[in-house]
């Protein structure tokens, strides 16, 4: 556990503290406890952004904050997308250097964060454009939930929904998703419902286990994106070292533990997985374990993918409509600023802020 230290220059970030961490750090410095009741408050029910702005904490003591901890572990560096958009797109910087994006998304009433939870990403899916910048690092607690308050500052609704389909696999940042999922989720902090939190994986089969045993409430997404062993590895390599039977064993045994369904998620790609077949062999493959399917049409990164004409999209959903489970068809919003499902990658090219 680290520790404020008034004499040194090492800086650590308050957000992404839990409360009883916060309550640890205040001790370290001479405080009582409810100065950090004070400051969770501030940081996660008000969401401020500054020491200073913390009115109920003496001056004295705001200083000695400043100057042994920092606030923001990210820094904004660029959002692509208007104002009045339905998806925009953040590029942050780590207090490290490295950049990452999140995605904001506007349907209906909902607002949605798509979060990331690494830098890059070591899972190598060939669709998907993170893939190409290879893996660099985990983030923290901080800077996975700092990009939800940033998000939340510069979006006009509140957000509803929060999904961990950013970039890097969340499942092996395993420990850190789950601690911010518990700070997003706390009522007596950002309060965000458990069932609007989701978290997705491309089947890391001891961390579905995991997460299974722990009986965690947020939703669990699980990207499918084949109906065999053969095809499932065309583009998703860690299906080797977790195959697809034993994922769908995971995947059931999640749902006769919990009683909560998982969703699949199948990202359609033109003459690879939109056949007539592929669609039966789904509903073969799922059989009657009860869960949703989220149909996501490719969208497109220059690469050897296509995206399936509107006529295989639809001719692929409507054999779905036959299944005993639900199907929902997500038109990937974003694809025109890259920020679809797939096609998060850093770029810092345009407008700087
Ligand atoms: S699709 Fe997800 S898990 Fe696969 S390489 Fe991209 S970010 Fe990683």
């Amino acid at each position: 556990m680290f520790m404020f230290n008034a004499n040194t220059n090492v800086k650590v970030h308050w957000i992404g503290l839990t409360h009883t961490e916060m309550r640890e750090q205040v001790s370290n410095l001479g405080q009582q406890h409810f100065r950090a009741d004070q400051i969770y408050n501030w940081i996660y029910s008000k969401k401020i952004n500054s020491f200073q702005s913390m009115a109920n904490i003496p001056k004295s003591f705001r200083t000695t904050l400043s100057q042994t901890a920092g606030f923001h572990p990210l820094s904004l560096v660029k959002i692509t997308g208007q104002d009045s958009s339905l998806t925009r797109k953040f590029l942050f910087e780590l207090s490290t250097g490295e950049m990452i994006e999140s995605v904001l998304m506007q349907e209906g009433n909902r607002t949605t964060a798509c979060l990331s939870t690494q830098v890059g990403c070591a899972m190598d899916c060939d669709f998907c454009a993170t893939a190409k910048m290879g893996f660099q690092k985990n983030l923290s607690v901080g800077e996975i939930v700092d990009q939800f308050l940033l998000l939340q500052q510069e979006s006009v609704k509140k957000i509803t929904n929060v999904v961990f389909m950013g970039m890097g696999e969340p499942f092996l940042n395993y420990e850190r998703v789950i601690k911010a999922a518990d700070l997003l989720n706390d009522p007596d902090g950002i309060d965000l419902g458990a069932r609007r939190i989701t978290i997705s994986t491309v089947g890391i089969i001891p961390k579905i286990e995991q997460f299974t045993k722990e009986s965690h409430r947020y939703k669990l997404a699980i990207s499918l994106n084949g109906t065999t062993q053969d095809q499932r590895l065309q583009t998703m390599p860690i299906a080797k070292k977790y195959p697809l039977q034993m994922l769908m064993k995971a995947a059931k045994n999640y749902y006769e533990t919990t009683k909560r369904f998982p969703t699949f998620e199948y990202v359609l790609m033109k003459n690879l997985n939109d056949e007539i077949a592929d669609a039966e062999n789904l509903i073969k493959l799922i059989g009657n374990l009860p869960c949703k399917v989220n149909v996501i049409p490719y969208n497109e990164i220059g690469g050897t993918y296509e995206r399936p004409s509107q006529n295989r999209i639809k001719r692929f959903v409507n054999i779905l409509h036959n299944a005993p489970f639900t199907v929902t068809i997500r038109w990937s919003k974003g694809t025109e600023i890259d920020a679809g499902c797939g096609q998060l990658a850093v770029n810092t090219g345009g407008v700087q802020l």
